[in-house]
């Protein structure tokens, strides 16, 4: 990570600019306007157009720039600080704090917090196939974050609880959700949409996985206080899930201490995001980071508190 600090992309303009092409048109230039990927008809600006990266579309007379379209285009943040933000929030395994954030690039907290933000957003798959399926293993779990103890002696009241569904599939993918209750109505609900019945699920002995485990190909279940974590030779646990868990509270929750309820999903979008592409190089990561960036202006409002972000 620390060699990628050098990448000129996160110091110059037109270098991040160009960064930012390669990713988002690794076949060329796609016209926004109209969706034109004929490279005769589009061209390159001249001059100071050509600096700021601005092309014409032949097609259909419309001019654009690869932020058109995304959430950098209403930005006041230079590219080069948006490609560095989503290479050291991609690379970071606990996460980056919006303080920490705004140190390392030189920009405002407010910039910072925007930028940790949007770029979470990115991270949230636009379309994610189904966990596990025929012969696949689901571990489904559940834990309470927030309210600890030792913070309590600072805060006026005691922080509030927040319950989080994690749905692991072995050797795969997870994902995770904030729900408002651990009753089988609200856990079915997140289940049977994220996981294929085709799986075996595994889950603890809540009373509530009862039911959702009758629709699955299989269901087994352990008993977390009887010291009956792994059984069957080692196949019914949930331990991937626990670990995960045990990992989310120590790291995530470590860096930003207080999570309101509002921003908690975008923290687990990046939680499952990194759990994800844990295979992956740091730079392969930022470039997915990037990419998601696209179509994601829909959900970008500008308010006071972004406007001059
Ligand atoms: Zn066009």
């Amino acid at each position: 990570m620390a060699a990628d600090i050098q990448n000129p992309a996160f110091h110059d303009e037109i270098k991040a600019r160009e960064a930012l092409e390669t990713i988002r048109w690794p076949d060329g230039p796609v016209c926004p306007h109209c969706g034109n990927v004929e490279q005769d008809k589009i061209a390159k600006g001249q001059g100071a157009a050509h600096r700021s990266g601005l092309y014409y579309c032949a097609a259909c007379n419309g001019q654009f720039t690869v932020t058109v379209g995304t959430v950098m285009e209403r930005s006041k943040i230079p590219l080069s600080k948006w490609l560095f933000a989503m290479h050291l929030i991609g690379a970071s395994k606990k996460g980056i704090s919006a303080l920490q954030l705004s140190r390392m690039l030189g920009v405002t907290y407010k910039s910072a917090w925007f930028l940790c933000h949007r770029i979470r957003e990115a991270m949230d798959p636009a379309t994610s196939g189904q966990l596990g399926g025929l012969g696949k293993v689901v571990e489904s779990d559940e834990t309470v974050i927030g309210g600890k103890a030792k913070n309590r002696a600072h805060a006026k009241k005691e922080p509030k609880k927040h319950t989080v569904l994690t749905l692991v599939e072995r050797d795969g993918k997870s994902r995770s959700f904030h729900v408002a209750n651990v009753k089988a109505k609200t856990l079915r609900e997140k289940i049977v949409t994220t996981a294929s019945r085709k799986s075996h699920l595994m889950t603890d002995e809540l009373g509530s996985y009862v039911g959702i485990g009758k629709e699955f190909a299989n269901h087994s279940s352990v008993n977390h206080s009887a010291d009956e974590y792994v059984r069957l030779g080692g196949f019914v646990h949930v331990n991937t899930a626990e670990c995960r868990f045990s990992l989310m509270k120590r790291a995530v929750f470590g860096t930003h201490h207080s999570i309101s309820e509002a921003h908690l999903p975008r923290y687990l979008v990046e939680w499952d995001f990194k759990y994800n592409t844990r295979k992956m190089k740091d730079g392969e990561r930022a470039a997915l980071i990037a990419k998601g960036i696209e179509g994601k202006r829909l959900t970008y409002r500008p308010t006071s508190e972004t406007a001059n972000a």
